[in-house]
């Protein structure tokens, strides 16, 4: 499909801010679905896949291989994976699940997700989420973090760890800097109950910006025997981009 056209779709898709839908017609193009149950066949395949990333941290690059950053200051996580870049549609589907409590993307993202697994994902012993701070779980209601991961987990047959790490307060994420975003969660992300004993764990999350979170995560995970850490995100935004 040209992109002139997903672009149109997509604005179409916004404008009318999902609250119209045809059961079995493609959300994009109202074409006849396919597989996807949401989407035709052409545009699940048109989605913006990440395909030439930083193998550490899933930045997007021109040519494979270990960014600049990740080679001279390495994160705590062993390796990245993003199944997609923050780009329309996804961001939008994203947004829809966090912000507009449409709970019914985090269904279709958690499937989207399990379809393009990272390599690495047959020798992962368990999935693990970020959890949400106490107030933003009042606020929402729902961390959409661990829903997505608890919906991968089950389609993957994978267990996924919930008692690992734990969140004892801070602020939200998304607006802060990356400076800001590691002060954060150095006060509030800390381990949880479960030990580990050299496994090799793999953190599911929805939007991976500065890598901040994941880093904060791994280093707690390896610190409770984790032998392996890798980061799989739904979506990575761009280098450039310090906030989502
Ligand atoms: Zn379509
Ligand atoms: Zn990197």
């Amino acid at each position: 499909m040209p992109s002139t056209l997903i672009k149109f779709l997509v604005n179409r898709w916004t404008e009318r801010k999902q609250t119209f839908r045809i059961p079995g017609c493609c959300e994009l193009c109202l074409q006849p679905a396919g597989s996807a149950g949401f989407l035709c066949d052409a545009c699940l395949q048109a989605l913006p896949y990440s395909t030439c990333a930083c193998s550490q941290c899933a930045e997007p690059l021109a040519s494979p291989g270990r960014c600049g950053r990740c080679q001279s200051s390495p994160p705590a996580y062993d390796y990245g994976f993003s199944t997609f870049l923050y780009q329309p549609p996804l961001s939008l589907w994203v947004q829809a699940a966090k912000d507009h409590e449409q709970l019914v993307w985090l269904n279709r993202l958690a499937w989207l997700m399990s379809r393009s697994p990272p390599s690495t994902l047959a020798a992962a012993d368990a999935l693990i989420y970020i959890p949400s701070s106490r107030r933003r779980m009042l606020q929402r209601g729902y961390n959409p973090g661990e829903i997505l991961a608890r919906r991968t987990a089950g389609h993957l047959g994978l267990p996924l760890y919930s008692d690992a790490l734990v969140r004892t307060g801070g602020r939200d994420q998304r607006g802060l800097t990356a400076t800001e975003r590691r002060r954060n969660l150095k006060q509030s992300l800390t381990h949880g109950q479960r030990r580990f004993c050299g496994e090799h764990l793999l953190i599911v999350d929805d939007v991976m910006t500065t890598g901040a979170t994941a880093d904060a995560a791994a280093r707690l995970l390896k610190r409770q025997g984790a032998g392996l850490v890798g980061i799989w995100s739904l979506c990575r935004t761009p280098a450039s981009s310090d906030k989502h």
